[in-house]
């Protein structure tokens, strides 16, 4: 089963000279259940194909498929409505409101689109990324690697079809780091979620089963676990 896809994807920016294809026809098939990570040099198009697979960017030529819907030609509303309901999101530099609570931010994207939580599901996504007793916190009373568990329990508390996570571990130091990406390997292990995240510490590329390395806008080599581990 397919969680997203990309199909010929082109992603081209400005005009005539100032022309950059950010990506020169990519095509992923990302299968549920599993986590990916997306490699490769600083400028090689690894945020343009997130954001062309999560709905944040149109492409230029192309279709972008989340489970079965194609997004490519939806609308603002029905972009806007795709990244509510069906996609999450995990960014480096936290993206929590600073004047809600954890939990208020844990329930936000809930909140926003009219569902109420599961509290057996809520509880259990509590306990996974162990923020018990920081649900009443404001991210200004929390430590960076509080901040970015409450960001990833944010992301799971829908249960969205994939969460997009950008250089998730980009701003904490390593051990803070470690525990998130075990959280997203248990999280695909434990509740079979989807995980692509993008980043260029091959440490935390090792969390992921399957590897893909980007260069000039072009997949130019993938690596599947166990070889992931060993290799990176
Ligand atoms: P990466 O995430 O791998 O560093 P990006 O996807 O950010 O790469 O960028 C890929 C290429 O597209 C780069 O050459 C970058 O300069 C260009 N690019 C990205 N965003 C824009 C934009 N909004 N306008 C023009 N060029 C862009
Ligand atoms: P963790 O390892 O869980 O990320 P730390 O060991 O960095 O946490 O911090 C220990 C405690 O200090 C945390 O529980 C948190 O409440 C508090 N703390 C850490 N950093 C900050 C900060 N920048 N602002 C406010 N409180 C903080």
């Amino acid at each position: 089963e397919v969680a997203a896809k990309a199909v010929d994807v082109w992603k081209i920016y400005g005009t005539g000279e100032a022309q950059v294809h950010a990506l020169g026809g990519v095509s992923v098939e990302l299968e549920k259940g599993h986590f990916t990570a997306i490699m490769g040099p600083s400028g090689s198009g690894k945020s343009t194909l997130m954001h062309c697979l999560a709905g944040l960017d149109a492409v230029s030529r192309g279709e972008v498929y989340i489970g079965d819907s194609k997004i490519t030609g939806l609308s603002d509303r029905g972009l806007t409505n795709l990244r509510r309901t069906k996609v999450g999101f995990i960014f480096q530099q936290f993206n929590l409101l600073p004047t809600l609570t954890a939990e208020e931010n844990i329930l936000l994207p809930l909140s926003i689109s009219g569902r109420k939580p599961d509290q057996a599901w809520f509880d259990t996504v509590i306990e996974t990324v162990g923020l018990r007793d920081r649900l009443k916190h404001r991210p200004s009373q929390l430590s960076g690697g509080q901040q970015q568990r409450v960001a990833c329990a944010r992301a799971l508390v829908s249960r969205p079809e994939v969460i997009f996570a950008d250089e998730p571990t980009g701003n904490l130091d390593s051990r803070s780091g470690a525990e998130v990406l075990s959280f997203l390997r248990n999280s695909v292990r434990d509740f079979g979620q989807t995980i692509v995240m993008v980043t260029h510490d091959p440490n935390a590329a090792s969390y992921a089963d399957r590897v893909i390395f980007l260069a000039d806008g072009h997949i130019v080599d993938e690596l599947h676990a166990p070889t992931a581990d060993a290799v990176l």
